[in-house]
This record gives C-alpha cells, sequence and structure tokens, in this order.
C-alpha cells in the first residue's frame, strides 16, 4: 500500500493524533487512519513500536477472546502475532466452548517489526519520533499537541495511550529511579498536563521476572510442553498454525527458594512500604505468592522462548521486586536453573494512571471534548486489553470527527463491551484484566463466534477490508447452510444410520429424527458425521466446523440466554440523556444520586451495573424519564424546600 495524504509537516494539521506506539497506539492510529482521518501517531522511540514490556505471549482465556474480537472488529495485533507465532496452543479443551481460548508464543522482535511496517505502510499514517507533553485547548476543545522538540502538532482530536509511562518509576529493590520500560524516559510534563485538564491520576504497580539466558540452563529433567498443530490462529485470514512450533519448558519453585524470599521479603519495595501503589492481584509477583499462599511449597514456572535468533528466554510465573544478587540466589535453587545466568534482572514500576470512570463508554474523556483514553493509562494490564481498549478509542475518534455516533459494544455482544463497561461504570482498585468470569452471557462470547458477532458492525463502519470479510461471509454462509440441511437431513428407524449410531453407542431412533437432532448428542461428533455421511467440506476458514458444532450442542443454553438478554435489553438500553439533572431527581438515595451524577452513566443498564445504585433507586430513576415533567415537579420541591431552608436560617 502507498501513502495517498503523505503529512510529515509539523505545520500541517491533523485529525487525529494518537501518543503512544505501544498495543493500544498502534490499534488507535491504524483504526483511525483507516477510517479516513488525517492520522498522526507520535511516540517516545520508534524502535519501541509493539513493545512486549514483559511476557513474549498474547492470548488465554478472556484475553484470547479479546484478540479475536480485535480480528473481527479490523485491528492489526491478530494478523500481526500469526505472521510471528513461535507455538500456539487452545487452552481448557477439556472445558466448555465459553472458556476455551488460543495461547500464543510471540517472536517478541519480529512482532514489533512487523507491526512497524503496518504503521509506515498505512495510508493516511505518518508516524514520528517525539515526546507529547502537553495537549493544548482552548475554549472550542483540543487544538493539537506540543512535542518536547518544541514541535507544535495541531488536530481535532486525541488519543492518549501512554501506558506505564506517566510518571514511572522503577525499583530494583530498594535501588529506584524514574524510568519507563525500556530504559525510556518517563512522561512526567503529560502527566501534569493531564491534571491540569481536570482528570484525577492515581498510582499502580506492576512487575516483571527476569530474563535469562538460555545456554545456562540445564533442560535434562525439565517437562516440555508443545504447541498443538491444528490450533487456529487468531485472525480469520490465517489458514494454518507454524509448521515448526519451539517448545516452551516447565520447572518449579520449591521450599528452599521460598525461605531465600521469605528472608528476603523487606527487600521488596511493595513490602518495605517503597511503593504505595496497588499491584495486579491475579497476576502476583512471586514474594505476593508465598506470602499470601503459606500452604503451597511449589509454584510453577514456564521458560518461554523470546525469539528464534536469540539467547534470551522468559521465566514466567516468577516476577518479582527483590535485589538482582537475591534474584540469583533464589533461581539457582529451582531444578534446571542451578546455573543460571540473568540477562534482564526483573523489577518493579509504580506509575500514574487516570481512574476509567473518567471516560465516556466511547473512551472519551467527560473532562475534555475530543480528548480520548486507552490503555494502560485507564488502570488495566495486558497487551490484550490496551489493543482492544486502543481500537475502540480509535474508532471512537474518527467517529467524534465526522460528528458520528460512536461505536459501543454491549456486554451481551464482546468481551470489550465488558471490559469498557466495567472500566467506566466501576472503576479500578487494582490493575485490571479481562476473564470470561467477568462477562454474564460467556457462552454466547465465544471465541470461535467473534466474527459472526462483530463483523458486520465494523463493516458498517467501513473498518473491515475485503479479505477479511470474504472470509467471514464464507464462514457464515457455510455455518447457515449446513443448519439448514442437517435440520432437512432425515432419518428413519431401521435405516443405515443405525450402524453409525450402534459404533458411537447411541440409542435407535424409534421415529423419524433429523441430522441436526442426532448431533446434538454428546456422544455424535461432527467431523465423525461427515465421514460416514462420505461429504467433503468446502475450504473454510480455520474454527468454522467447531463454530458450527458449538452452536448445534449447545442451541439450548444459547437460545437461553438469547431470551435472558431480549428480556432485559429494552430496560437496559434506555439512554439516560447526558445532561440528566441528577439533583432535580429527588427520591434517589444520597449515595445513588452522588455516584450517578459523577459518573454519568448512558443508559440504565449502566446505572444497574453501579455500586451503590439500588433497585429502588433505578425504579425512581425511570419513572423520572418516563416522565420527564416529574423532574421539574421534584425541582420545585426542591426550589422551595432550599427556600424555606433559608428562611429559617
Ligand atoms: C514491568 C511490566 C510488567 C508487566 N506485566 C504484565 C503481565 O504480566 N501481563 C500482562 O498482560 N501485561 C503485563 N504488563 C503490561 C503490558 O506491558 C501493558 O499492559 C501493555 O503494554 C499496555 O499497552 P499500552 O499500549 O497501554 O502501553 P505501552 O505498551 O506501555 O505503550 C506506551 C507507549 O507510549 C509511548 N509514550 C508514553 N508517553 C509518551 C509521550 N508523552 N509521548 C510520546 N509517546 C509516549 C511509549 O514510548 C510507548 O510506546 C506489564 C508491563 C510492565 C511495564
Amino acid at each position: 500500500m502507498n501513502k495517498t495524504k503523505d503529512n510529515l509537516n509539523p505545520s500541517d494539521s491533523y485529525d487525529v493524533i494518537v501518543v503512544g506506539g505501544g498495543h493500544a497506539g498502534c490499534e488507535a492510529a491504524l483504526a483511525a487512519s483507516r477510517l479516513g482521518c488525517r492520522t498522526l501517531l507520535l511516540s517516545l522511540n520508534l524502535d519501541m513500536v509493539a513493545y512486549m514490556a514483559c511476557n513474549p505471549s498474547l492470548g488465554g482465556p478472556g484475553k484470547g477472546h479479546l484478540v479475536k474480537e480485535i480480528d473481527a472488529l479490523g485491528g492489526e495485533m491478530p494478523r500481526v502475532a500469526d505472521q510471528n507465532t513461535l507455538q500456539v496452543r487452545t487452552l481448557n479443551t477439556g472445558k466448555g466452548p465459553a472458556v476455551q481460548a488460543m495461547r500464543a508464543q510471540i517472536h517478541k522482535w519480529n512482532y514489533q517489526r512487523t507491526m512497524r511496517l503496518a504503521l509506515e505502510q498505512q495510508n493516511n499514517l505518518t508516524v514520528r519520533e517525539d515526546m507529547a507533553e502537553k495537549v493544548e485547548t482552548d475554549e472550542s476543545g483540543i487544538k493539537g499537541i506540543r512535542g518536547r522538540s518544541s514541535a507544535f502538532y495541531p488536530a481535532k482530536a486525541v488519543v492518549i495511550c501512554s501506558g506505564v509511562y506517566l510518571s514511572a518509576r522503577l525499583f530494583l529493590g530498594d535501588h529506584r529511579y524514574d524510568a519507563a520500560p525500556g530504559s525510556l524516559t518517563p512522561s512526567k510534563n503529560l502527566a501534569n498536563c493531564l491534571k491540569e485538564l481536570g482528570l484525577t491520576l492515581e498510582r499502580f504497580k506492576t512487575d516483571t521476572p527476569p530474563r535469562v539466558y538460555r545456554r545456562s540452563i540445564d533442560f535434562t529433567n525439565l517437562n516440555p510442553v508443545y504447541g498443538d498443530p491444528d490450533a487456529p490462529g487468531f485472525s480469520i485470514v490465517t489458514q494454518k498454525a507454524p509448521d515448526q512450533q519451539i517448545p516452551c519448558w516447565m520447572t518449579h519453585t520449591n521450599p528452599k527458594t521460598h525461605e531465600i524470599i521469605k528472608n528476603n521479603f523487606s527487600q521488596a519495595p511493595l513490602y518495605s512500604g517503597l511503593i504505595k501503589g496497588s499491584g495486579p492481584r491475579y497476576c502476583p509477583s512471586i514474594e505476593d505468592k508465598i506470602y499470601r499462599f503459606t500452604d503451597r511449597d511449589r509454584h510453577p514456572i514456564f521458560i518461554e522462548p523470546e525469539g528464534t535468533d536469540t539467547d534470551e528466554v522468559y521465566l514466567q510465573g516468577i516476577s518479582t521486586g527483590l535485589p538482582p544478587d537475591i534474584q540469583t540466589k533464589f533461581l539457582r535453587t529451582i531444578e534446571g536453573l542451578e546455573n543460571v545466568e540473568i540477562m534482564r534482572p526483573a523489577y518493579a514500576i509504580e506509575y500514574d494512571f487516570a481512574p476509567p470512570t473518567q471516560l465516556k463508554v466511547s473512551l472519551e474523556t467527560k473532562a475534555v471534548p475530543g480528548l480520548f483514553l486507552a490503555g494502560q493509562v485507564n488502570g488495566t494490564t495486558g497487551y490484550e486489553e490496551a489493543g482492544a481498549q486502543g481500537l475502540i478509542a480509535g474508532i471512537n475518534a474518527a467517529m467524534y470527527i465526522e460528528n458520528h455516533e460512536p461505536l459501543v459494544l454491549k456486554r451481551s455482544e464482546a468481551y470489550i463491551g465488558v471490559m469498557i463497561d466495567d472500566l467506566v461504570t466501576r472503576g479500578v482498585m487494582e490493575p485490571y484484566r479481562i476473564f470470561t468470569s467477568r462477562g454474564e452471557y460467556r457462552l454466547l462470547l465465544r471465541q470461535d463466534n467473534a466474527d459472526l458477532r462483530l463483523t458486520e458492525k465494523s463493516r458498517e463502519i467501513g473498518l473491515i477490508d475485503e479479505i477479511r470479510y470474504q472470509k467471514h461471509l464464507v464462514k457464515k454462509v457455510f455455518i447457515e447452510t449446513e443448519l439448514a440441511r442437517l435440520e432437512k437431513t432425515k432419518y428413519n428407524p431401521g435405516g443405515p444410520i443405525e450402524d453409525f449410531l450402534s459404533n458411537h453407542n447411541s440409542s435407535l431412533p424409534k421415529q423419524p429424527i433429523s441430522a441436526l437432532e442426532l448431533l446434538r448428542r454428546p456422544e455424535i461428533n461432527y467431523p465423525a458425521y461427515l465421514v460416514w455421511e462420505n461429504k467433503k467440506v468446502p475450504d473454510l476458514p480455520r474454527g468454522t466446523l467447531r463454530e458450527l458444532e458449538n452452536q448445534i450442542k449447545y442451541a439450548g443454553y444459547i437460545a437461553k440466554q438469547g431470551m435472558a438478554i431480549e428480556k432485559t435489553s429494552r430496560m437496559q438500553d434506555k439512554k439516560i440523556p447526558e445532561d440528566f439533572d441528577y439533583r432535580r431527581a429527588k427520591h434517589l438515595s444520597t449515595e445513588a444520586r452522588q455516584k450517578l451524577e459523577k459518573i454519568r452513566p448512558d443508559t440504565i443498564g449502566q446505572a444497574s451495573r453501579m455500586e451503590g445504585v439500588t433497585p429502588a433507586d433505578l425504579s425512581v430513576l425511570l419513572l423520572y424519564l418516563e416522565r420527564p415533567e416529574a423532574l421539574g415537579q421534584a425541582n420545585n420541591n426542591y426550589k422551595q424546600t432550599k427556600e424555606n431552608e433559608i428562611e429559617e436560617n
């Protein structure tokens, strides 16, 4: 692809500026430019675009679902991941389809290069190295960005995707200094500017494990973990898992390791009180694990490759804030790591984030029209969470420019919808990561049906390219026609189907039965049925047959969840006007009134998920929405009461 609107002159005006070339920023910039906006991506160091600051992997339950949804909406992360996969597996294959999820080890540096090339080759997009120091505004809204280079970049909308860089501070034991991942400069001026613009910032912390030399590990007694050659890629356009997959390896901590760590708790910045910010409870450091799970005498460690052309490997499961000499000491108690040499010591990092209740569901800030925030700056953790938010913020920045309605996904439509609703409605007490358990309609939000749920939505706004759309259509049309064919195919008692059923220990029909009904039985599997039928299927996107089988086997449960959504959706989707005056809704409880005023939910559904808003408050709110004149009445009563109070005083 060639650039059509090359735009390297900083005095030119942009529609959208994206600050930060991390996982959120890349998706935001690509989405806005693909939707036709003149877009500038400003990042601190262009060699660090799409840098994986922690584990060289993508996916897992919830996270894998997000990557599939990013693909379904036309994002880049899944395609880039598939081109740079070292190993891929489907997790939870022994469980139901709702929680099965792909996880891939990624060639870290090649991932960055591929993503950077996608940015460089994108029409309407200019990539530029500079540090954003100030978002300039006037009474009409956003004016642009002032860079550290002193250049001014005019724009109508800005998406901040600055990750953990706002006022970041690194800790190696009790040694600390101001720095961001990759030893880059933290963003202090941008943090101050966001505060001046009326945003509140708070502190979180996270840590990372040590990276070590592969050649210093003794693999003799370690268990390999192999990939799955049949796992589909993240993207619907990928047809094949990599031919040669590289194994990961497994080892464990032991009581000796734990003893060294316990004896040095006082040197871990979180325990010594040096770090005040909360860390991710679901991704704890090894100190946290030993402190919290006292009954466990071992914790697993996965040794993961970072690439095919590097000797550096990643130790998943052992992130720590302890000093480097203690890291070496406890690592050397672990089987296989007796002579291990550290290449990059583990570190902890503390940083500012903007509590996400300051955002609308579109990810636009409530304080500044045209200013959007996405990624770890919103208090989340994870590449996938960041990428998904970046995509939505990039789309909605483009919608803002065009004066169109924002793209808002419901909780019943996507994990992206679940995540954004959780963030803007409930806020975060610790770094937020997605889990399938966060969704109430898990069976509807399967990884294999992400494109069936979302691709048409993205097509409507113009983000889906033709290749991706055609793949989606092939899958969709095949599933629809095949379901209809199976329903029409009938078998009579005593026919040849009985041999097939007996071979699968399945009861024989007493009356005519359709193939669809037979396939609902747990013991009858669809690929085996196709073989018996001697039917060839066309070349299909990977995962199509599994999705078809899920739709057959779980039809009852899926229909039930669909009915539950329909039942509640009329009330849930009821819009609350942006300027609704909660102070005049007299019969709300004081707690609900204060919280509603602060969060300003978009819909009754969003209000219902807020802490402190009771069913009684919702009935009152519905009453006011249905009879707006009651607000006036309430207002008169309120005014009268106030006047009486003043008179009495
Ligand atoms: C130590 C550590 C451990 C982590 N552990 C895990 C983990 O175990 N599991 C997990 O899922 N995730 C983990 N993460 C989180 C993961 O790395 C992030 O969630 C993810 O990278 C966030 O993506 P992002 O795009 O929001 O920000 P980032 O990937 O941090 O990207 C931010 C980008 O913004 C740029 N930038 C910042 N300020 C400016 C500015 N003023 N001007 C221009 N450019 C700017 C930076 O250069 C960078 O390119 C960890 C992160 C760190 C740092």
